[in-house]
């Protein structure tokens, strides 16, 4: 193998992007250059570990060697066809995905916020065909402190300043209710409602749980209205808190699924919308598209994401370091940390503001080789790949607890 051609620094990298890259992310200052499983090198050489993994993009690590040579496999048979033409990777995609779920069909798309888009969608059309939801009427039911994506629909229920501010016109027929609150939840449903829409766990509000019941309570409303549940999993799925699903702690099943992130793999982007079908069963030809929805390359590697699943072992193993994970945070509870929240190998962890931002903190912690992000204020997330061994996830914990105590 041939080292790569190096012709800048870290430090000269990230002056060049300054003038030509829009400023939308304050990236810590480090320049990935290569990866592997849990570990990131930058363009000097110094290795990382990565406890963000692509905020769960990267569940499975970098360049997981199973879904490396599917990709590769892929790329020298057929890469894109558009929906124009059957390609034949799609339909072992949908098949296994479905079944992996536990719903019916599944509606392929590329990026987390496009999964959100469509579920609205079909909520929507859904509300109007089948539930009788006079025209222009239907609303769909949020949660406060969400985080679904970007898009100006996306965004127009958000209850973030930052995501919100100066994007408008926003989108209407959205409800905001408080997250956790069945009551709340209660009030706000009537015969217009399309779906309630949430995060099993809200991840980007800082990895906060719901109280038990509060899934079931969900459940059990929107089955007696008659209102469709989807729970975006884009984040939450996939074996990141111990099992495929988030809602599986509490034994449920939602209408409509929303997956993303490690769906592709850490290679593409890949997403879905997974639903019963005679709610899927809505659209017809020329509905809803995407060009590169569905690709082969994209199949090929969601249905190896599936695969991986399929043995249980991603999720046991997140279950088992999970537990690694709030002992070792425990401990640091009054040394530092004030509090945090965790599940499987997710974690959100409320550092004493007096100690630093959740910004500095990081940067503190990048300095002793370990990669992870700031939510708001003084939080940071945890959420390693899921091959994350014992003894990384300690010297993770040791690094945080140097970071605090210095
Ligand atoms: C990341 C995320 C999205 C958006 O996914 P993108 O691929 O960034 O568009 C939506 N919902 C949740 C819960 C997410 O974590």
């Amino acid at each position: 193998m041939t080292a790569p051609v190096r012709t800048r620094s870290s430090a000269e990298l990230i002056r060049a992007e300054e003038p030509v890259l829009a400023h939308n992310y304050h990236p810590l200052p480090v320049v990935v250059a290569r990866a592997e499983g849990t570990w990131v090198e930058d363009v000097e050489g110094r290795r990382y570990l990565d406890m963000l993994a692509g905020y769960s993009a990267l569940n499975f690590g970098h360049r997981n060697p199973v879904l490396i040579e599917a990709a590769h496999r892929q790329l020298d048979l057929l890469t894109l066809t558009s929906r124009a033409f059957h390609n034949d990777r799609l339909a072992e995609f949908a098949e296994s995905l479905a079944a992996l779920t536990g719903l019916d069909m599944v509606l392929p798309m590329n990026t987390g916020a496009e999964a959100v888009e469509s579920a609205v969608k079909v909520a929507r059309k859904w509300a109007y065909e089948v539930k009788g939801v006079p025209a222009g009427r239907a609303t769909i039911v949020v949660a406060d402190g969400n985080f679904h994506g970007r898009t100006t629909t996306i965004v127009s229920f958000s209850t973030d300043e930052t995501a919100r501010s100066g994007f408008g016109p926003f989108t209407p027929g959205f409800r905001v209710v408080p997250y956790n609150d069945p009551a709340a939840l209660e009030a706000a449903v009537d015969e217009t409602t399309a779906a309630v829409l949430i995060e099993p766990i809200q991840g980007e509000a800082g990895v906060i749980i719901p109280d038990d019941g509060y899934l079931t309570a969900v459940r059990e409303l929107t089955r007696r209205a008659g209102c469709l549940f989807i729970a975006d999993e884009i984040q939450s799925g996939l074996g990141r808190t111990g099992s495929t699903l988030a809602v599986e702690h509490e034994g449920l099943l939602p209408d409509v699924l929303l997956l993303g992130k490690a769906l592709g793999g850490g290679i593409v982007p890949v997403s879905a919308v997974v639903g019963r079908r005679d709610v899927l069963g809505v659209l017809r030809p020329g509905e809803h598209g995407s060009t590169f929805g569905g690709n082969p390359l994209a199949a090929a590697v969601g249905s190896a994401v599936v695969g991986l699943l399929e043995t249980g072992e991603f999720q046991r193993r997140a279950a088992e370091a999970g537990v690694l994970l709030r002992d070792g945070l425990a401990a640091l509870v009054g040394r530092g940390v004030l509090g945090f929240r965790s599940r499987g190998l997710w974690a959100g962890v409320d550092i004493d503001p007096a100690i630093g931002t959740g910004r500095e903190i990081s940067e503190r912690l990048m300095r002793e080789g370990i990669l992870v992000k700031d939510t708001h204020g003084s939080t940071i997330r945890l959420a390693p790949p899921l091959t994350i061994t014992d003894e990384e996830l300690r010297s993770a914990l040791d690094a945080l607890e140097k970071v605090l105590a210095a």
